[in-house]
């Protein structure tokens, strides 16, 4: 119990501008002001002194669970010896030096070098750039557009936001809609034609993509963007041969592939990267969240040894690249991202993703996949969701006025474990540490059930 409970609920509601919250609904104090105090393993407690499981790891980001004392170390010792140095014309730390020895050596075998940044969002504005650069210095200006999924999400950024396929993330805004444009989403739950199966439903997605670039005309189209498995969007795993098909299309008309790994790079899926487990070779893969853990901020644009080439090429004909951010490779950043990425090795935790992945997701399925509401359980990996629907037959959604997905999170929560309530439609999903045992995925399963018999 903290001592300044009352204090710090006063100052939130009169001077904290929250990311993602209804700004009414906080200050009249309708969203929950809840002041997380500390975290071990998979559990965070809040200032009240009450302790929940938490089995979205943060946002999809502290996979590595709470309260690492080594990553905390490798942090304050950094800290002493060298705070800050900046990694402009060709400086480094050793810190920075290493991590990027260490993605290279995980990310899939032909990329080449990292660029740091602090944040997926920002990471893939450097993906656009580098990629309008690239094409540039080919001598090919009118080759820009990208091409992003309904569903998917890049951040929130100008560009990025406007990659987002997400309306709530651009609505409103007022962000450019060119170059960027949107296809669909490999959402085969929710697919037009009930007949199709994985792999038609996947070809009908390729001939979709196929058919925008014909009709934008190929040579304006220089990139697409996908996670190798929708998150913020829903958690749908890419229905067979998805990949393959899309690729077999971006080969065809020289479209470069950005794999945003920012929620799969570095585990979650039981493979070191998305990329890998699903077969994607992408030209840039961005990553963020699991690179550190969420102990400290950092991103990075993987660059594949194709697209480098041209970039080093650029250099002679145009001189420095005139992109730079004075936190990129922050050393502190980079320390925690070489702390996090040898426990990852050392304490197994890529197979564990995969194994306690498997167990949660059947356990999941056991639980709730014949509740006449619910219209599917799916995942791949550590990350799991359950899709909630009026109508089995006809998987018709609830009145969004109902909001199920929140009542059935917030019903969660009572019973002591915190899942999210996916952005668009009735999705609760877990992304939980990648630390998680069999005892505790038992726990959120038993949890969840409890928490959908209550609100359906
Ligand atoms: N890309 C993906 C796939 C994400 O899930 C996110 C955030 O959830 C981002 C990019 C943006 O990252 P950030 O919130 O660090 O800017």
């Amino acid at each position: 119990m903290l001592d300044r409970e009352n204090d710090l609920n006063a100052w939130d509601r009169d001077h904290f501008f929250h990311p993602s919250t209804h700004m009414g609904m906080h200050a009249r104090g309708d969203t929950p002001r809840r002041v997380i105090t500390g975290g071990e393993g998979c559990h965070i407690t809040d200032a009240s002194g009450k302790t929940s499981l938490d089995a979205f790891a943060g946002l999809y980001c502290v996979n590595v669970g709470y309260g690492r004392t080594e990553i905390a170390e490798a942090i304050a010792e950094q800290a002493r010896e060298l705070a800050y140095y900046h990694a402009y014309v060709g400086h480094g730390t050793e810190a920075s030096i290493t991590l990027a020895r260490m993605i290279i050596e995980r990310a899939p075998a032909h990329m080449s070098r990292v660029y740091f940044g602090l944040s997926g969002s920002d990471a893939n504005e450097t993906n656009i750039k580098l990629i309008w650069y690239y094409n540039n210095i080919l001598g090919r200006p009118e080759k820009k557009k990208i091409i992003s999924r309904w569903r998917g999400y890049h951040g929130s950024g100008v560009m990025t936001g406007s990659l987002t396929g997400l309306s709530l993330f651009h609505a409103n805004f007022d962000l450019p809609r060119a170059p960027i444009l949107h296809t669909e989403a490999p959402y085969y739950f929710r697919r037009e034609n009930r007949d199709q199966t994985e792999e038609q439903f996947s070809a009908h997605c390729a001939e979709k993509l196929e058919e925008m670039i014909l009709a934008e005309g190929p040579d304006t189209v220089a990139a697409f963007i996908g996670e190798p498995i929708l998150g913020t969007g829903g958690i749908v795993p890419p229905p067979k041969g998805y990949w393959e098909a899309i690729q077999a299309v971006l080969r065809k008309y020289d479209i470069l592939l950005v794999a945003d790994e920012v929620v799969t790079g570095f585990g979650r899926l039981g493979t070191m990267f998305g990329s890998d487990h699903y077969g994607m070779q992408p030209d840039l893969i961005t990553i963020a969240k699991g690179l550190t853990s969420a102990y400290a901020p950092l991103s990075g644009s993987i660059v594949s040894d194709r697209m480098w080439q041209v970039l080093v090429q650029g250099s002679d004909q145009l001189g420095p690249i005139g992109h730079g951010w004075t936190y990129s490779a922050h050393p502190i950043c980079a320390a925690a991202g070489v702390a996090n990425l040898k426990l990852i090795d050392s304490l197994n935790l890529v197979q564990n993703a995969g194994e306690v992945g498997a167990y949660f997701r059947a356990g999941l399925a056991d639980a709730l996949g014949a509740h006449a509401h619910v219209g599917e359980v799916r995942g791949d990996g550590l990350m799991a969701a359950v899709e909630f629907v009026e109508d089995r037959d006809d998987r018709r959604f609830f009145d969004p006025a109902r909001k199920i997905g929140p009542a059935i999170a917030a019903a969660l929560l009572e019973e002591g474990v915190i899942g999210r309530a996916m952005p668009q439609g009735d999705i609760l999903g877990f992304a939980p540490p990648l630390c998680m045992g069999r005892p505790e995925a038992d726990t959120v399963i038993a949890a969840a059930a409890k928490a959908v018999k209550k609100v359906l």
